[in-house]
């Protein structure tokens, strides 16, 4: 038998019907933007790996780091300890993240990074006696799978089935080009409606919805309207932070800057599960008190895990390196290039870059709304070729490691439209 077959005997895959999909190639190797499966077949990672992947494939760098922590303390629990990895990572953000973000609380992976910041939204009302039971979110955001992130994320497929099961959530349109005002209202109307204790959005770039972006300015006057009103904001940057944007975080962009932010997937450099929520010192003091039921009470076993801030000390080394900053350039100088050759394709409807993201909707015929197996149809011929790459719906993204060469950023664009001209749509 091989691994895929293996696999499908034992081994529930996320986001997968396994009645429709049920054999997937096995992945023995990555080097760079490479990987290979078991039969020495190719790929491009187009995709970092759900955007996870900074610096290549089995980096060598971060490896020795977790490594020589591996062999020196491997774990402590962090309730009543603290260690000297965590203290340096904390050093290091405070070096690189804007400068009202002071306090962090460590987890492991996005959604629990955004659990904890709508936590401490409730709580820090809840302990000033205040009640403040509801939250605004984009509509169609991404913010993870757990119950609260769950909640905050658009409305659909994913979420049906437990919507009766959700903490209250105001949706607020995306401010892009032509919503800037419905947007702006519908934040004034909701936040005068109800009891709101935070707005939480993705900065700039909205991931899983296909990579819809909006302007920072746009951003700014959200966040104006929420300080005037005593209603916190907190930027999940779980998919923007870490350079994606070409800047170290997207908030970077913003004259007003958030309350909270939410930091995972690119934080280890796409080796060792962790996540970040970073609070202003304000918020932090609104959990220090005599009263001891005034503490946020949250944890995890592997909460702020040495080994993992070891990996995220050597990735932020590696960010911090001049190199990395050339490299995001170069990339979204090529999208850029790559932009206006395609965007004359009559197949193409609209294109956008941000930073190290491409993104690329397709023009679709009715009938093939109807259908929509055309997703279906572009990923199995990227994984043919070799390119890994995931559509959303009609919308095809890049979002590659930084350190990709010319010539796969080429071979990733002429996949794409080779796919764009022989997939009829
Ligand atoms: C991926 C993602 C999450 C969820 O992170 P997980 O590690 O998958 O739980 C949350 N927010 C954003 C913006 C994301 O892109």
């Amino acid at each position: 038998m091989t691994l895929s077959e293996k696999d499908a005997l034992y081994n529930w895959h996320p986001y997968t019907q396994h009645k429709i999909f049920s054999h997937f190639p096995a992945i023995v190797k990555g080097n760079d933007e490479f990987l290979w499966d078991e039969n020495g077949k190719q790929y491009i990672d187009a995709i970092a790996s759900w955007w996870v992947n900074p610096f290549g494939h089995s980096n060598a760098f971060i490896a020795e780091a977790i490594y020589k922590q591996l062999t020196t303390l491997e774990h402590v629990l962090f309730g009543g300890f603290t260690h000297n990895v965590v203290v340096e990572l904390a050093e290091k953000l405070i070096e690189i993240l804007p400068a009202n973000q002071r306090k962090f609380f460590y987890s492991d992976n996005g959604s629990t990074a955004v659990e904890v910041a709508i936590k401490a939204s409730f709580q820090y009302h809840y302990n000033k006696g205040i009640k403040k039971n509801t939250i605004i979110a984009f509509e169609d955001a991404f913010h993870g799978d757990t119950f609260g992130a769950m909640a905050v994320s658009g409305i659909g497929l994913f979420t049906e089935a437990f919507q009766d099961a959700l903490i209250n959530v105001i949706r607020i349109p995306v401010p892009t080009k032509g919503n800037e005002e419905s947007s702006k209202v519908a934040l004034q109307k909701a936040i005068a409606e109800n009891e709101v204790a935070a707005f939480i959005f993705e900065p700039l770039v909205l991931g899983a919805a296909g990579m819809v972006m909006y302007e920072a300015s746009e951003l700014d006057a959200l966040i104006a309207i929420c300080k005037q009103n005593a209603v916190f904001t907190i930027a999940d940057e779980v998919m923007t932070g870490f350079g994606k944007t070409g800047k170290l975080f997207a908030s970077n962009y913003l004259k007003n800057l958030p309350d909270m932010m939410c930091l995972s997937k690119a934080l280890t450099g796409g080796t060792i599960p962790m996540a970040i929520t970073t609070f202003t010192q304000a918020i932090f003091d609104g959990f220090v008190s005599d009263n001891k039921s005034h503490a946020l009470f949250h944890g995890h076993t592997f909460t702020a895990n040495p080994t993992g801030c070891a990996a995220a000390l050597a990735s932020i080394e590696l960010l911090k390196n001049p190199t990395t900053l050339e490299n995001i350039h170069r990339i979204q100088a090529s999208h850029l290039q790559f932009e206006k050759h395609i965007q004359q394709h009559s197949k193409v409807k609209t294109t956008r870059v941000l930073g190290v993201i491409f993104a690329l909707e397709i023009q679709v015929s009715e009938k093939q709304d109807y259908y929509s197996d055309l997703r279906n149809q572009f990923y199995n011929y990227f994984i043919n070729k070799g390119v890994i790459l995931r559509p959303v719906g009609n919308t095809i993204y890049i979002l590659p490691s930084y350190i990709i060469s010319n010539e796969s950023l080429q071979q990733i664009y002429s996949t794409i439209e080779q796919a764009i001209n022989e997939i009829s749509c």
